[in-house]
């Protein structure tokens, strides 16, 4: 069992069962995540034989950062797993602060025509101690807290939900990491029964959808999910979450030239959304060399999105960050593997 594993109500369990009083959990929580320290023969305020036992029952390794790139605003991180295995993340400095996005799986089975990540099978989920350690590992490396997460590395979140669910907790726990919960954002690619899985939980951070086309046949083409969960469901399953959550949700959609960037894609996009409490990103495609995708020009994006915005629809154009470095999701991994 790794520590960081834990969350808070995990780690009182624990010390319940060893006859311990549950507060101590608070105790192990503040040397971890407040005063950032490991070594459990400094914990003084635990009793030695206490320390003993954790050191027995606990593994406090996390994995390492074996290779990094960097750009003006991006840094990009390479973590080498216990198992050998290459999962990565990369830091994005905006005006507002420093986020992080994490991978939650090695590689992905999804298989979206575009990505990188999807390219690489799925060969595990990561643990929830493997998600927090990207974190820790990182403001270790770059001496600064990080500000914000999304959930948008390698992998599909909601295909690893229990993970990522107790990921979220100890990272959004007062005496975690204490990243509020607004400033936690979750990717996902569409597993509906997921979605309303996460709407019961009852907890409000940002939900992001990558939907990436208006309709049914371009979806199918372009992401294998919408065969099992179309666009239908999808929107519904959304439209259910919003309501009951009372919060926005954001729609991504990535531009391909040629594929879902038309004028006539923008139209049908905007009355598939209408009335929603969404707002849009639109996403200039990274281009990768194993791809035969290709990224839209700078006018059709500004275009489409003017498109949307006639009718109503909130829209932005996300930012380009670290093209140059391979940021885009599962490159650096990609590369890696290939040496
Ligand atoms: N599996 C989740 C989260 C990880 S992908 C999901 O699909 O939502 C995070 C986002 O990056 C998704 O919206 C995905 O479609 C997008 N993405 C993947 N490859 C990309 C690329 N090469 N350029 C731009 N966006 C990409
Ligand atoms: Fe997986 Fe997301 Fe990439 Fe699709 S876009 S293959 S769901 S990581």
């Amino acid at each position: 069992m790794n520590i960081y594993g834990f969350t808070r109500e995990k780690l009182e369990e624990y010390f319940l069962s060893i006859g311990e009083k549950k507060f101590k959990a608070l105790q192990v929580f503040e040397w971890l995540y407040e005063k950032k320290n490991s070594h459990v023969d400094d914990w003084t305020n635990i009793k030695k034989e206490i320390r003993d036992k954790m050191k027995q029952d606990f593994s406090f390794e996390r994995p390492k950062i074996i290779r990094r790139e960097r750009d003006t605003l991006t840094r990009k991180y390479l973590f080498e797993l216990n198992d050998h295995n290459h999962i990565e993340a990369v830091v994005m400095y905006h005006d507002y602060g420093i986020s992080l996005c994490v991978s939650s799986q090695v590689g992905c089975n999804m298989g979206c025509a575009f990505c990188e990540s999807g390219r690489l099978k799925k060969v595990r989920n990561l643990e929830t101690f493997e998600m927090v350690s990207q974190i820790l590992e990182i403001e270790e490396d770059i001496g600064d807290r990080i500000s914000s997460v999304v959930i948008m590395g390698i992998g599909e979140p909601l295909d690893n939900y229990d993970n990522v669910l107790a990921f979220i907790r100890i990272i959004n726990d007062a005496k975690g990491l204490a990243l509020g919960i607004r400033h936690i954002t979750l990717s996902t690619s569409g597993l509906v029964p997921k979605i309303y899985d996460l709407m019961k939980e009852n907890i409000q951070i940002n939900l992001a959808i990558s939907l990436h086309a208006p309709n049914d046949e371009i979806r199918n083409q372009i992401m294998k999910v919408n065969q099992v969960y179309n666009i239908s469901q999808l929107i519904t399953s959304i439209k259910d979450y919003i309501l009951n959550t009372r919060r926005r949700v954001t729609i991504e959609y990535v531009m391909l030239k040629g594929i879902n960037d038309s004028e006539t894609c923008a139209i049908e996009l905007a009355s598939l959304l209408h009335g929603m409490n969404i707002y849009v990103n639109l996403i200039p495609y990274n281009e990768t060399n194993h791809i035969n995708l290709y990224k839209s020009d700078k006018e059709t994006i500004s275009k489409f999105c003017a498109t949307l915005k006639e009718k109503g629809i909130n829209v932005t154009i996300r930012k380009e960050f670290g093209s140059k470095i391979s940021a885009a999701c599962g490159q650096l991994r990609s590369k890696e593997v290939e040496k």
